[in-house]
């Protein structure tokens, strides 16, 4: 059975006062046992946010890791094992705010995951097609490459400490979720590309559902079979909010 897991993504959001506020409704939270659940903030409030939530079992993570795991000369980055010293467990990598705006390629993601897990965090690899290639109906041909191009680099054994993300770009901060049966068709699909390698890996990761999750919409996206959990982006700002939706999961 997997366990299931809500993160909340701020992005590029907050300031000392206003995560001070953010953490202080996190702690109020009753959070349901069964459920991981983790923020990642900017990383400059990591430390703000680890101290903040000691003794909550809220997991913490980064929103992107350099391609080089070990710290060294490469400016304006932060290392996986800087990010694993400071209390993180988690990181995503190939968001695809940084795959669009920042033009990160299939092969630099796949660093980066391979260096998050050399230092014991745990990447969430995200996936997703935008509106132009769902429309041409390539949705299935996007997502399998994004994650094909993992497995190719690292193999699917990667998978047994890993966490993938079906995010539709087209969902991303828009208020347009996807459909639960939308949604469900990606996951089951991305399920089964790991099984076509080992049934074992693919019966055991977690793959979280994220564009415009809502309170009012998750727990129709967490019946599906194949979702388990969210990574939430606008939503997870707002602790009461966040807290439903990991009370749906
Ligand atoms: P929204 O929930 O704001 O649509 O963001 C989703 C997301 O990109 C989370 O990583």
């Amino acid at each position: 059975m997997r366990r299931p897991l809500v993160a909340g993504n701020w992005k590029m959001h907050g300031t000392r006062a206003s995560v001070a506020e953010l953490i202080k409704g996190l702690r109020q939270l009753v959070l349901p046992a069964g459920v991981e659940v983790a923020v990642m903030p900017p990383c400059l409030f990591i430390d703000q946010v680890v101290q903040g939530l000691d003794g909550k079992s809220i997991a913490i993570g980064a929103q992107n890791c350099a391609v080089e795991p070990a710290q060294g000369a490469l400016t304006g980055e932060v290392a996986a094992s800087q990010l694993a010293d400071v209390g993180c467990s988690l990181v995503l990598v190939g968001h695809s705010e940084r795959r669009q705006v920042l033009g990160e390629s299939d092969e630099v993601v796949s660093r980066k995951f391979a260096a998050a897990q050399s230092c014991g965090l745990v990447p969430v690899l995200c996936v997703g097609e935008t509106l132009a290639e769902r429309e041409a109906g390539k949705t299935l041909e996007v997502v399998g490459r994004q994650l094909g191009s993992v497995i190719e680099e690292l193999g699917v054994g990667a998978f047994s400490q890993a966490v993938v993300a079906y995010e539709p770009v087209w969902a991303i901060g828009t208020g347009l979720t996807a459909e639960p049966a939308q949604a469900q068709e990606v996951h089951a699909a991305i399920r089964a590309q790991l099984a076509a390698e080992s049934a074992e890996i693919a019966r055991g990761v977690r793959i979280l559902y994220g564009g415009s999750v809502k309170a009012a919409s998750a727990a129709d996206l967490f019946g599906m079979p194949d979702i388990d959990g969210g990574l939430v982006g606008g939503a997870s700002l707002n602790a009461d909010e966040f807290g439903a939706i990991c009370r749906a999961a």
